[in-house]
């Protein structure tokens, strides 16, 4: 048998004489696909790195299967720069800020859509110790902390007792667009397939990975929890968690805030408002509980002065680590293997930034920042 290159098609070719050949051809073809990448998933992580290689002119080819309640499809995609009782910055912000907003902008514009919001985060301190903790940082001129003057500004729709703080400027990522319309396009251009990722189907070796008729230079997995139980990077310090959500209908509340008060509140589409999350380190599956819905709804009802309904509850589980530091790189003892994982609950400002280190190692031999490359982990790697 004679592979024939056409493209990046390579079809067997059989020598028969010309008027066996239409037969044979059709009973005998068998399609391979080259590509340099093979992707397994398209949630922030994977769509991130896609739309790296893509920039890139490298060829690749996506497969995710959709899961309807994997993490990228149920975030609220908000960014907090602050976190904790002491409202200190949370990790490399001020670097990840300055490349991930020009990343969604330019990302959006190619999609048509707005993938990224500024919405200040307005904090009702829920105790008066809170209220303290606030007020010493703001005396502190800590970055992003502010009061506003007239803290009766939103008695009209929340009950609060002891003020509020304002963390400014917050974000929002417009996920419930930018995963799809990344989706759609990559659709389009056959640069994605809608299936589950079958590990027993891979076959690696030194030079190259096959996986069914793909035969590509690497694979890199963007799958979220289910790295957690690969063959190759099961043994990374992965803690799961999981996060419940509702979606409300309400009225009235200002679109352009994140509002908090134990749980985070913000604008989703039309009436609608995401309200979460919680963050479960022992669970028993990936389903909403009723325990979680009871707890917000009497949340909401003695926070909210306006009517609401919970129109849905949702709850999904984030690839988190002990770290707090994602998982990026080549596999230390499989080059040709390769993950970018492990993002917790900050995939909205880690993604991009991580994605971007990766396409550039994996291309250019460049390096990816110590705290978050595999590496760290080599001789768990090894067993
Ligand atoms: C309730 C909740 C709220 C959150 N809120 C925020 C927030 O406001 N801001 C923020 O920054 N982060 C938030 N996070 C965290 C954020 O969602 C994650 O960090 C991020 O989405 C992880 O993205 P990922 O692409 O690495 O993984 P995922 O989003 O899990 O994507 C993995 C993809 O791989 C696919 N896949 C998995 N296995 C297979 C397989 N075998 N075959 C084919 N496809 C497969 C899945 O369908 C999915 O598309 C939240 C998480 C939760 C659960």
């Amino acid at each position: 048998m004679i592979l024939c290159h056409g493209g990046t098609e390579r079809i067997p070719c059989v020598s028969v004489p010309p008027w066996q050949y239409r037969l044979n051809l059709s009973m005998l073809i068998f399609v391979f696909m080259d590509t340099d990448f093979l992707i397994i998933g398209q949630g922030l992580s994977g769509t991130w790195l896609s739309y790296y290689l893509q920039k890139e002119n490298r060829s690749f080819l996506v497969i995710d299967n959709n899961q309807p309640n994997s993490a990228s499809r149920i975030a609220a995609g908000l960014i907090n720069p602050v976190t904790g009782r002491r409202i200190v910055k949370t990790w490399m912000i001020d670097e990840l800020l300055a490349f991930i907003i020009p990343a969604y902008k330019e990302l959006g514009n190619e999609l048509g859509i707005d993938a990224i919001e500024l919405r200040p985060l307005i904090d009702f301190h829920a105790t008066p110790q809170m209220k303290l903790a606030f007020e010493e940082r703001l005396s502190e001129k800590a970055d992003f902390l502010f009061k506003s003057p007239d803290q009766n500004n939103y008695t009209d729709l929340f009950n609060y007792d002891f003020g509020f703080g304002e963390v400014n400027p917050c974000y929002v990522v417009n996920l419930k667009d930018i995963i799809p319309a990344w989706r759609k396009s990559l659709l389009s251009t056959d640069q994605l397939l809608e299936e589950d990722f079958d590990m027993n189907e891979l076959q690696q070796n030194d030079s190259h990975i096959s996986y069914k008729n793909i035969k590509a230079e690497k694979i890199i997995f963007c799958d979220g929890v289910s790295s957690s139980a690969s063959p190759f990077f099961k043994n990374l310090p992965f803690a799961l968690n999981k996060g419940e959500v509702v979606l409300i209908e309400a009225e009235h509340i200002p679109a352009p805030f994140i509002f908090k008060k134990g749980m985070m509140l913000t604008h989703l589409e039309k009436d609608i408002y995401w309200v979460g999350s919680n963050y479960l380190w022992e669970f028993e599956d990936d389903r909403p509980t009723g325990q979680f819905r009871a707890q917000t709804e009497s949340l909401l009802k003695s926070w909210l002065k306006i009517p609401f309904k919970i129109i849905d509850h949702k709850a999904s589980i984030r690839p988190a680590n002990i770290e707090r530091r994602p998982f990026v790189g080549l596999h230390p003892f499989m080059r040709n293997v390769g993950i970018l994982n492990g993002m917790g609950t900050k995939g909205c400002s880690l993604a991009p930034y991580f994605a971007k280190q990766l396409a550039d190692h994996i291309l250019y031999e460049k390096g990816i920042l110590p705290e978050a490359d595999i590496r760290r982990f080599s001789k768990i790697l090894m067993r």
